[in-house]
């Protein structure tokens, strides 16, 4: 911790002793290398610090400058002739800084334009759930947060040791230029990717979180890409301390939402490249999806049949199909979600040897017929039609529940189809359909019968509610 301020670092302290005894009490699960000594540094990375500026200064009203918040963040590696920063109050359009206190030149971020790349992709997925603009071009026009990603902390005068520097207010602090000292990091993404995070966050009010997940924290266990946490928990570098602003806790995530809002979802473009809709796969078959995103994809689910079968959380989006799968049609369904959480997905139809028309066609004698695929029939634990009490006792893995006392193994199928076997109905179930027993005898799915709540509860989907159709009578 190299604090801007001597006096800062004694005010630290006192918090912190203060605080030791009620840290304990609190929910802290993310502090694994918090010190025995909260007074002990234990640091080697650099740390970004802030310096206290006076809000009432005239950088809110001078100079005919809005106040407004500006959701704009000009990220600006100083490439190729260095940063002409002047000192006086905050001014990020006229290079006009309060952290310097002579005219100071910052040296360009030292590193190649593909690691530069990588620098803004990662503020950019950082910042994905929220309403801001990243931009590596000045502006022509309008009020910005201008991020400084270059130099070195002697180029403004602030001692070694630390990693950026912010001016920090109990709010927003329009116009701000801060500083994050590329140059010390040795080109390591993530590292830079922090400190840009958390020095742009102190120009917006947020404190230190005593948190190794959030880029507000000072503690280096944890992942190495810090993302902000949605979960309030105790400011403070090295130990849980009450918030310089007030309050004994802070939640980085709602802090900026409050800012900003939260962003327009861009949802990604997802692609099944394998197999192809028709095909006829063997057990296991690998199903291979693309998913592309402007900011970053960050999850994967496959469906199966409208099961839930697996989720990824990384590249390469690849899956095998269980091995259990029965014979006939299956409908392969990949969701892809970028880091905003914004879904979009794509299905393919594949059959595992010849799809069935009728339960006969089944190699297996217990297996019925559902959409000309063979699974297991009534009659079999956990077939179409058993009675449950939970998914897991279903071979389908789902289990539907009518509200009214009756649950059942269910399959799914196209209520368009209406291809469930004898004694069953096809009924709309979310958005596709369930074999239901004694659903649709006689007109199908056709009827306009009251709705009664079906509740659907699939592997790791929760209950869904959906309203299925009544049969007759
Ligand atoms: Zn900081």
């Amino acid at each position: 911790m190299k604090p801007y301020f001597a006096g800062l670092v004694s005010a630290w302290a006192l918090l912190t002793v203060g605080m030791v005894g009620s840290a304990g009490a609190e929910t802290q699960s993310n502090i694994d290398d918090a010190p025995a000594n909260p007074l002990q540094t234990p640091n080697a990375r650099p740390q970004g610090t802030y310096k206290f500026i006076d809000p009432g200064l005239p950088t809110y009203d001078g100079d005919g400058v809005s106040a407004a918040v500006s959701n704009v963040i000009y990220l600006n590696n100083c490439k190729p002739n260095g940063c002409a920063i002047t000192p006086g109050n905050e001014n990020a359009m006229t290079n006009r800084s309060t952290i310097p206190e002579q005219p100071s030149t910052v040296t360009p971020f030292a590193y190649s334009d593909a690691n530069w790349a990588q620098v803004v992709d990662c503020v950019k997925a950082t910042y994905a759930p929220f309403g801001v603009q990243i931009v590596t071009e000045r502006p022509a026009t309008g009020n910005y947060h201008m991020a400084i990603v270059a130099g070195r902390p002697g180029d403004v005068g602030m001692q070694n040791g630390v990693g950026g520097v912010s001016p920090f207010s109990c709010g927003y602090i329009p116009n701000a230029i801060s500083f994050s000292f590329a140059n010390i990091y040795g080109g390591s993404v993530d590292d830079v990717c922090w400190t840009v995070a958390q020095e742009t966050a102190h120009s917006w009010g947020l404190d230190h979180k005593f948190d190794n997940k959030d880029p507000m924290t000072y503690l280096q266990s944890g992942p190495s890409r810090k993302s902000f946490q949605n979960m309030a928990g105790s400011c403070g570098e090295f130990s849980a301390r009450a918030c310089q602003c007030g309050g004994s806790t802070m939640n980085s995530f709602q802090a900026i939402m409050q800012m900003f809002g939260s962003s327009t979802p861009t949802p990604p473009t997802v692609a099944i490249t394998a197999p192809k809709s028709g095909d006829i796969v063997p057990q296991g078959f690998a199903i291979r999806a693309d998913i592309m995103d402007d900011i970053g994809a960050s999850k994967a689910e496959l469906r199966i049949d409208g099961t839930l079968v697996a989720t990824l959380t990384a590249a390469p989006w690849v899956f095998n199909a269980p091995m259990n799968l029965g014979q006939g049609n299956h409908t392969i369904k990949v969701t892809g979600f970028d880091i905003g959480n914004s879904p979009a997905d794509a299905s393919v139809t594949v059959s595992i040897g010849s799809p069935c028309t009728k339960p006969a066609d089944c190699s297996n004698d217990t297996d019925t017929c559902v959409d000309g695929r063979c699974v297991a029939g009534s009659g079999v634990d956990g077939g179409l039609g058993d009675v449950c009490a939970n998914s897991a006792e279903c071979a389908s893995g789902q289990c539907g529940n009518d509200g009214e006392g009756n649950a059942y193994c269910v399959e799914a199928c196209d209520p368009a189809k209406d291809a469930c076997p004898s004694g069953f109905g096809c009924i709309v179930a979310g958005t596709g359909g369930v074999c239901w027993p004694g659903a649709g005898e006689g007109g199908g799915c056709s009827s306009n019968n009251e709705g009664a709540g079906l509740s659907l509860f699939g592997l790791g989907l929760g209950a869904l509610l959906i309203t299925r159709r009544r049969r007759r009578s």
